[in-house]
């Protein structure tokens, strides 16, 4: 099969395009014939590399894609697991959840499965996307409704689940709330403007580029705040909302969580999934306690959410923005758009 794969972490220049062996569907695993994938920051974090990440070469990046079953493993013809939802026919039409989970330790029975005990990530922990065809076990198959495309379910599949597991499953998000979200282009902050829209929030963006402020605006956000003309943009936050604050805070940078830390209202909750801007963070800790603060991490998003939102993304009701598209072969100019934050929404590689 055509595929991108890299043998050493670098640059763009490490990704090649040729031809490696087609994987063998394992037990519990089916072949998906990829029509679409969509790129996420992380897949360049894994090419770049960082201390401790171990990956079997050649490496294959992506967590998102979606395609036709080619081919079934060993025992998903017919078996039923409990708690999975069909068996699979070869033709059949799916979208990927790229969340890897054992099934069987307590944190996956009891559906949290993005806690598992040896959770692991499409792309990242095992070979990923950007191919003609991905071995992935069964459970990590959703079916795409006809007339679907497999484009757009690649690319809402990774950021939807996550920006809905951690304000609704995590946050507990509830209607007529205020979010604040930090950052207005990555490709989970736009996902969370949707959901807390859709949740019946009040949406406030901080962003520094006015462009793709103006499209958060388009997304629904109700307040925008330009933060390289608000440099403070706490207390802009507190005009806005009569001096309460907001309830809910999306902070995937980290070094702002000072400045979240005094947007948020009382009993306020700051949601993260992520640091671009950095991993380490002072913190001011009076905040937490005398404002009653809850500071709620996660990863991702177990299987039920994958399930609840990508039904919606099918819906209508939750709708990725699509930036660019690439066919396989380009992914490398794909990824270096993605480096230089010129898109907003998902890129997206097509393969034929
Ligand atoms: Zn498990």
């Amino acid at each position: 099969m055509k595929a991108v794969f890299f043998q050493a972490h670098g640059g763009p220049e490490v990704l090649e395009y040729a031809d490696i062996p087609t994987p063998e569907p394992g037990a519990g695993e089916v072949l998906v014939r990829l029509k679409a994938a969509a790129l996420n920051r992380l897949d360049i974090w894994v090419r770049q590399g960082w201390p401790g990440i171990r990956l079997e070469y050649p490496h294959i990046p992506g967590a998102d894609g979606g395609g036709e079953v080619a081919a079934l493993g060993e025992g998903t013809e017919s078996v039923h697991r409990p708690g999975e939802p069909r068996s699979w026919a070869v033709g059949d039409r799916v979208v990927i959840n790229s969340n890897l989970s054992c099934g069987e330790c307590e944190y996956c029975l009891g559906g949290m499965d993005n806690r598992c005990r040896s959770w692991g990530l499409l792309g990242e922990t095992r070979r990923g996307t950007y191919a003609q065809y991905v071995a992935v076990p069964a459970r990590n198959l959703y079916p795409l409704p006809d007339g679907f495309d497999e484009r757009p379910a690649a690319a809402a599949a990774l950021v939807f689940h996550t920006a809905w597991h951690s304000l609704i499953t995590r946050g507990g998000l509830k209607a007529g709330e205020s979010v604040l979200i930090i950052g207005a282009s990555g490709g989970v902050n736009t996902a969370c403007i949707q959901v807390a829209k859709l949740a019946g929030a009040t949406v406030l963006v901080v962003g520094s580029n006015t462009a793709k402020l103006a499209q958060a605006g388009m997304l629904g956000a109700d307040h925008l705040i330009d933060r390289s003309r608000e440099e403070d943009w706490s207390k802009t936050v507190y005009q806005l909302t009569g001096k309460q604050g907001v309830d809910v805070v999306v902070d995937n940078v980290g070094t702002t969580f000072p400045l979240s830390f005094r947007a948020a209202a009382r009993g306020g909750r700051i949601l993260t999934v992520g640091n671009t801007g950095g991993a380490k963070v002072e913190i001011d800790n009076r905040y937490i306690f005398h404002k009653h603060l809850a500071l709620i991490g996660s990863t991702m998003g177990t299987r039920s959410d994958f399930n609840t939102v990508m039904d919606l993304v099918f819906a209508g009701q939750l709708n990725p923005v699509l930036d660019r598209d690439y066919p396989l072969s380009e992914a490398a100019a794909a990824q270096e758009r993605l480096e230089r934050g010129e898109h907003f929404g998902k890129i997206t590689l097509t393969i034929d």
